[in-house]
């Protein structure tokens, strides 16, 4: 098996190697390499949307022969290659260090989303953004990750808000040539191709290869001309609704991504499933098993050994189930390959209350090792399959809590770094995840950090006055809808950043709740407020459509004064953006539907505070002085919760923004600002959560079987 990088024949020889630095996006989290691919060319930088693999291309011929004999660019490049070079090869890194004897085979992580880069847009929301985050922390940590997931040719959709605040979703198809992902080919050139029998068809797969760092993505490709009937068009997108359709796309994930494994002839020894979207793979090991004469119990146990599940949801619609007909006839020839009768094989994800197969049941039955994302949500979780270990007391529900993090060089703003260079020292990247570092964050004179922060709220607003003129020129929109992109607001007013998914237990729209009290204090002519939203609703959620057509409609609403906007396209880039350049992070989830969230913690890192609902992260992450804790009405009642939201912002927000010395800095403000950096940059990075997972679930210390907790 072998990928080949293709040739750009007018590449100079003296700058060659940038094609592979352009095909492994371990660039993206690396400024210096970014730098390199800013000044090849700049205009084609910012017109591909940061793509090297299209700027090399595009790039005119001209343009190579003159910046090939640039010295200082030559200089830079060298020194980035050099890096690159002794990264890759490098076998001083944690894992090696303190794992490296017992890990001799890879672990295998399946996803079906991963947000790496914009390029490649084959995600939706947190999921993928975690499971990118843990792919590019396990090449920096060494972990041998090797990740599968899927490729979607029109990724999710582009989001587009119209006068009436509808959203609208447009489909792109997605060029591969144009992104960094590798075709897979045999050794004789040809495709590898993967089959995966579904029903009465068998479906083929193609497999890309995208390579993070250390860390090879595999994503399996079912658009290709040899399956027949052709994929449709759901099969192009992330997430199809269609009960169906999602269950063909289960099997692919779980199935062939383990086939695809085999194929490339991995032997991982853990198999961690992140999310229930990917358990059936538990059924291919089975048959493995099966195969090699192993009875039904014995393959169990054996399966056991090797799976790490991780639960993400405790929303009950986040866990897919399928009628048990639905599964049987999807697996058809299946059976006859596992040996033992189909019941057992569908008793393992039956649902005893809704006598439907789940997927979630599915991975807990077949793991041993298994994890919630949050404290909170570890035991919110442990609540919720109680039923499946009814001899256990509920704190002995074998599912632990690993809280999710976030990656630290991907999130921390540049201009930050370079603060965090100065005062934390120059090891802090190295160190990131030891909290006793960031305690100097309190030696960063207060003038340095207001100021910068300044500026990347400066780069925020001219991000979004940007994105409003573009929609401008396209001479399609109204001025009501303008307003409502964010053309009004003000680079000296309080902001605050709100962005998620619009699903409904994120209740965007609480903050409305009492408009008359939300507008005056917006509309405070000495102390002005301003709320920025972003986020896409699923296509088919409805309510959430329905939510988000609310929040525009008081956004272009001339009662508010233009002081809230909604910015469209709510994907990877915007949220750099947004979690670096607001002052305030606004998350006002339904308690405890949030598993963890992850949006806050990279406001944090870049010394925004929190003011957020109890639940998730923040339960274990606020301690009095790095943010806010909105406190929830105990009857429930949003409108009083909302109150309670309004009282923070009027007698603590407000006045403390606001308190400006005779330099106009916030002391007080600033103060906050650092305690946000120095409680949470270490705790809540991916690095802390990797490390997490090495040694309490990837661990190759034997499982001890199903029952025991392990410690939290
Ligand atoms: C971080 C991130 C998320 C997840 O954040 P939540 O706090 O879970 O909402 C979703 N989408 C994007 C684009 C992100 O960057």
């Amino acid at each position: 098996m072998k990928t080949e990088i293709p040739e750009f024949p007018q590449l100079p020889a003296r700058i060659a190697r940038l094609a592979e630095l352009a095909y492994n996006l371990w660039w993206s989290w690396n400024p210096d390499a970014r730098e390199v691919f800013r000044r090849l060319d700049y205009t084609l930088w910012r017109n591909t949307h940061h793509n090297p693999v299209h700027m090399l291309d595009l790039i005119s011929p001209e343009r190579l022969t003159f910046i090939a004999e640039d010295s200082q660019f030559l200089k830079l490049c060298d020194s980035v290659l050099a890096r690159f070079d002794q990264y890759l090869s490098s076998t001083l890194n944690w894992f090696t260090k303190s794992h490296g004897e017992l890990h001799k085979s890879p672990i295998a992580y399946f996803c079906a989303e991963f947000a790496v880069h914009n390029c490649i847009p084959i995600y939706s929301g947190g999921l993928g953004l975690l499971a990118a985050d843990t792919c590019k922390e396990a090449s920096d940590l060494g972990i041998p990750l090797v990740a599968i997931g899927f490729f979607y040719p029109q990724g999710y959709f582009r989001q587009r808000i119209e006068a009436d605040g509808r959203q609208k979703a447009l489909y792109e198809a997605v060029n591969p040539e144009r992104t960094p992902l590798l075709s897979v080919l045999n050794d004789d050139g040809s495709r590898l191709l993967v089959s995966v029998p579904v029903g009465e068809r068998t479906i083929k797969v193609a497999v890309w290869k995208l390579q993070v760092g250390r860390v090879p993505i595999y994503l399996m490709d079912r658009n290709i001309p040899e399956n027949d009937p052709p994929a449709n068009d759901l099969s192009m997108r992330l997430y199809a609704a269609d009960p169906y359709f999602r269950l063909q796309q289960e099997i692919l994930l779980g199935i062939g991504g383990v086939r695809v494994l085999r194929a490339l002839g991995y032997t991982p020894t853990v198999f961690h499933l992140n999310e229930g979207h990917a358990a059936l793979a538990g059924f291919e090991l089975l048959r493995e098993i099966a195969q090699s004469g192993s009875g039904f119990e014995d393959g169990i146990e054996k399966v056991l050994d090797q799976i790490v599940f991780t639960t993400h949801t405790p929303v009950k619609a986040g866990h897919d189930e399928y009628p048990l007909q639905m599964v049987e006839e999807s697996f058809h020839r299946f059976w006859a390959e596992l040996g033992l009768g189909r019941e057992r094989y569908l008793g393992l994800g039956q649902d005893s209350n809704t006598g439907a197969f789940s997927m979630t049941i599915l991975a807990l039955r077949l793991a041993a090792r298994t994890n919630g994302v949050s404290k909170k949500h570890g035991e919110v979780s442990r609540g919720m399959w109680h039923s499946l270990w009814p001899d256990k007391k509920v704190d002995e529900v074998p599912i632990i809590s690993i809280t999710n993090g976030v990656h630290v060089p991907t999130w921390t703003a540049p201009e930050l770094a370079r603060l965090y260079d100065q005062f934390v020292g120059a090891e802090w990247l190295q160190q990131h995840d030891d909290p006793s570092i960031w305690e100097r964050v309190f030696e960063i004179p207060d003038e340095k950090l207001w100021e910068t922060h300044l500026l990347l709220k400066r780069k925020l607003l001219n991000f979004i006055r940007k994105r409003a003129r573009r929609r401008w020129l396209e001479q399609s929109v109204s001025s009501g809808q303008m307003v409502g992109f964010g053309v009004l607001l003000n680079p000296e007013a309080l902001t605050i950043g709100f962005a998620r998914r619009f699903a409904t237990y994120k209740r965007a729209t609480l903050i409305l709740s009492d408009r008359e009290r939300l507008k005056r204090i917006l509309r405070d002519p000495w102390k002005p407020v301003q709320i920025i939203f972003a986020g896409k609703a699923h296509p088919d959620d409805e309510p959430g459509k329905a939510q988000l057509q609310q929040i525009f409609e008081a956004c272009s609403s001339p009662e508010f004064g233009g002081r809230l906007a909604f910015l469209e396209e709510y994907d990877k880039h915007v949220a750099h953006h947004l979690v670096q350049g607001v002052d305030v992070w606004l998350n006002t989830p339904r308690p405890p539907q949030e598993a963890s969230g992850t949006s806050g913690q990279k406001a944090a890192l870049n010394g925004i505070p929190n003011c957020s609902a109890l639940d998730g992260w923040w339960w274990e992450g606020y301690n009095g002085m790095n943010g806010w804790a909105i406190e929830e009405d105990p009857g429930g009642d949003d409108a009083a919760t909302a109150n309670g939201v309004y009282e923070i912002l009027e007698e603590q927000i407000i006045p403390t923004f606001y308190a400006r010395d005779a330099q106009g800095i916030p002391g007080e403000w600033v103060r906050i600002m650092k305690e946000a950096i120095r409680s949470t940059a270490a705790v809540f990075s991916a690095r802390r959560m990797l490390k997490e997972y090495a040694e309490k679930l990837y661990s190759f210390v034997p499982a001890r079987g199903h029952g025991d907790a392990e410690e939290n």
